[in-house]
Order: structure tokens, then sequence, then C-alpha cells
């Protein structure tokens, strides 16, 4: 059954995080039964608090570099610390999350024959020659790194989906997901928004990492979701990889100015060193999701931060699990 129209059964793991919990509460508000798989490193019982009481809902704790084994007609992967800080904090864990993770919920579609849909990055363009990045740029990844282990073990999971479909004829679906924020980020993440909003509600500085002028293109969640659901739901055909994102392009100054504006901060901005390999520009060619998804981001920069900078302000205050409805 579509999830669109409900009554599929669905499993998606990593789904306590960030993306994990939005995608939960979608799939459920259309009428799904979800299973979550989550071993908490970086998600949160409080992002899917909200869901416990639907009995649609499941959550497990696992590790998905074990095997598991349930009954679903689709997986969404999404299980992988996804901020610099947190894949770095254990490298080899994040290896094998996106590696072995991969082998074993690829292991699973193809017992159960179910669709599976891996969240890739655009990381695996590294730092890139091409601008803006299509699908079919290769990438310019350095594999001995501090952030290899993320782009290298994505790239790998990438692999391995594709040898699964030609080698077993498993239906996949890959899509590669550009900088995405807004509400239920990790507030200690180190990811630039969120970090950029926390300071500036506490009145911290601004930490710029480099000169501030590498830029990035952001999404924001909502839109981010719908593509996933959309891309789940297109013919057999379609295995991307397809590049999800919001083409709209900003200097990391221009976004520290925007964020102290709009929070009225009085927070001044600092500079410091910029991390090793860190990609001095990004920014997604969209073409193949207009085509296949019918799907182009609808929610501007301002609107986006408008609300996560609300969620991150109501976080501070210590009231933010009210923000969610009984789904
Ligand atoms: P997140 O850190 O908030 O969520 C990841 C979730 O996976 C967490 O709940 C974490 O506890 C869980 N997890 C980690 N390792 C696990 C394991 N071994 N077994 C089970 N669960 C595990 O990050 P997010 O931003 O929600 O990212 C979700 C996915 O989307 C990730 O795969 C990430 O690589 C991908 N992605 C996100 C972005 C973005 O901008 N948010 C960009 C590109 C790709
Ligand atoms: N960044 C920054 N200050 C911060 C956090 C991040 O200047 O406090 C920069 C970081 O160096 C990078 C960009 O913002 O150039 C995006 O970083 P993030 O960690 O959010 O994502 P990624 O580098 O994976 O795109």
């Amino acid at each position: 059954m579509s999830p669109l129209s409900g009554s599929a059964n669905i499993l998606v793991t990593g789904g306590a995080g960030f993306l994990g919990s939005h995608l939960c509460e979608r799939l459920l508000k259309a009428g799904n039964s979800v299973v979550c798989a989550d071993n908490f490193f970086t998600g949160n019982k409080k992002n899917i608090a909200h869901l416990l009481r639907n009995p649609l809902f499941e959550l497990l704790r696992h590790d998905i570099t074990f095997p598991l084994y349930v009954e679903v007609e689709q997986i969404y992967n999404l299980a992988c610390p996804a901020s610099p800080i947190h894949y770095q904090f254990d490298p080899v864990q994040t290896t094998k999350t996106s590696v072995h993770g991969a082998i074993n919920m690829l292991g699973l579609a193809k017992r159960v024959r179910a669709r599976i849909l891996q969240a890739s990055t655009s990381e695996v363009y590294g730092d890139p020659e091409v601008h803006p990045q299509p699908e079919n740029y290769l990438g310019r990844v350095n594999p001995i790194g501090i952030r290899s282990c993320y782009d290298e073990g994505k790239r790998c999971a990438e692999t391995l989906f594709f040898d699964y479909w030609r080698q077993h004829a498993l239906e996949i679906k890959v899509v590669r997901i550009f900088n995405t924020y807004g509400p239920r980020m990790h507030p200690n993440d180190g990811r630039v928004v969120s970090n950029f909003i926390m300071q500036a509600l506490q009145g911290e500085d601004i930490t710029i990492y480099g000169n501030g002028q590498q830029t990035r293109s952001f999404c924001y969640v909502d839109d981010l979701i719908d593509a996933l659901i959309l891309m789940m739901e297109t013919p057999k055909e379609i295995t991307g990889p397809i590049n999800i994102g919001n083409p709209g392009e900003y200097t990391i100054l221009e976004l520290a100015e925007t964020i102290v504006r709009m929070t009225h901060s009085k927070s001044k901005l600092v500079f410091k060193p910029l991390p090793l390999d860190d990609p001095r520009q990004r920014k997604p060619d969209i073409s193949l999701a207009k085509n296949h998804l019918n799907w182009e981001p609808k929610i501007s920069l301002q609107d986006g931060l408008k609300e996560t900078i609300h969620y991150f302000k109501k976080m501070i205050a210590g009231n933010v699990i009210q923000l969610d409805k009984v789904v």
C-alpha cells in the first residue's frame, strides 16, 4: 500500500533523530504503521515522545550494525550521525553504521522484498570542483581525512545499494541530501544553523570558521520530508541517486548576519580556524528531483529560520515537548 494513501508497514532507521522524527510523524499522519529503530546515539526520545501513544507507532532500541528482523514493506535508512562533531566522535562506528548498517538493512529488504531508501548525502561530492553539483559528478573526496568516515561510509553504502539492485533486483531509492535544518536539530550538534541560533539567542560569540566565504544551501526540513516520501513512491525504475536540497546558496557569513538580525542578538561575529577538508562551496542541481518527483522546495530561508529560531527559543525556556501535538 502507498504511504500516501496509508496503511503500509514502514521501518525508519534513525527515526528518533532530527529528520527521522519528522518522517515518522508524517508517515503516521498518513495512516501508516511505523517501526522506528534507533540506538539513541544522537537521537532523543523527546523527538518522538508525542508519537509513543499512537498504536501504529513502535519504537525499538536497536543498533543497525546488528541484524534486525521485522516484517515491513518499506525501509527508510536514515540511521547515521550527520553532524561533523557527532560523526567524528567515534569514526569507526560511523563507518560501521553506514556500511554494516546498509548491509543489514539491504539484507532485511531482500528477505522481506521491501523497497528501501538510503539517506545519502551531498558529502559524497566532497570538496567539489563542479558547481552546482549534478548527480553525475563523481566527487572529490579525501579517503583518509577526518570527514572520510562519513563521506566514504556513505559512498560505500551507495555502492552496496546499487549492487543489491543489480545482483538481487532490489527496489532501491538513493537520495543525496544537502544541508537541512529545522526544529529538533540537536542544539549542540555543532552544525552551523543550530550553532549560530543557539549562540545568537544566548548572546554568545557567533563562531565563523575560516573567513566565512564558504557556501552552503539550506533546505527546510518539511520540504525535505516531502521529497523523501515522493521518492519512495516513484516507479521501480527510478533508483536515484537524486539530489534533494534547496538551491539557494549563501555564504556562512551571510547566514550569521541573517540569524543575528532575525534574533535581534547582540552577539559578535568571531573568526575561528577552518576545519580540515571543509568544502568551499555546495549547491545542489535539483533538475532530476524536479523531473522525477515534480518537487522543488517551497520554504524560504527566512521562513524556515523563523520556525527554527522559535523552536530553539522554546527549548532554552525548557518547554520544547509541548510544541508537538500528540499524533
Ligand atoms: P541525526 O543525528 O539527528 O539522526 C541520526 C539518527 O540515527 C539518530 O537518531 C541516531 O541516534 C541514529 N543512529 C546513529 N547511529 C545508529 C546506529 N548504528 N543504529 C541505529 N540508529 C543510529 O541526523 P539527521 O540530520 O536526522 O540525519 C539523518 C540522516 O540523513 C543521516 O543518515 C544523515 O547522514 C542524512 N543526511 C542528513 C543531512 C542533514 O542536513 N540533516 C544531510 C545529508 C544527509
Ligand atoms: N561552521 C561555522 N561555524 C560553526 C559551525 C559550522 O562557520 O559554528 C561552518 C563549517 O565550517 C562549514 C559550514 O559552516 O563550512 C557548514 O557546517 P556544518 O557542520 O553545518 O555542515 P557541513 O560542513 O557538513 O556542510
